[in-house]
């Protein structure tokens, strides 16, 4: 299963613990709001995911399953 890390960029709020959970697959803009590395998440990194999607405090994180090509 492939899966993608999306933002809701209306909820955010900037705290930027995505960003600390998760630093292989999400940086920070000058203004502390997310870059998401484009892509899908590594295996090994979903878990970690997971955890970064549960702790945002505004729900603004969902990981999200695409099709398999
Ligand atoms: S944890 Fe949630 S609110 Fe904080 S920067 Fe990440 S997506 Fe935005």
């Amino acid at each position: 299963m492939r899966e993608q890390l999306q933002i809701d960029r209306i909820r955010c709020d900037g705290h930027g613990l995505c960003a600390e959970l998760l630093p292989e697959v999400v940086a920070l803009d000058d203004w502390g709001y997310p870059i998401i590395k484009a892509g899908t998440i590594a295996p090994a990194l979903v878990e970690h995911a997971r955890q970064a999607v549960d702790a945002c405090p505004v729900l603004a994180l969902k990981l999200a399953r695409l099709a398999e090509r």
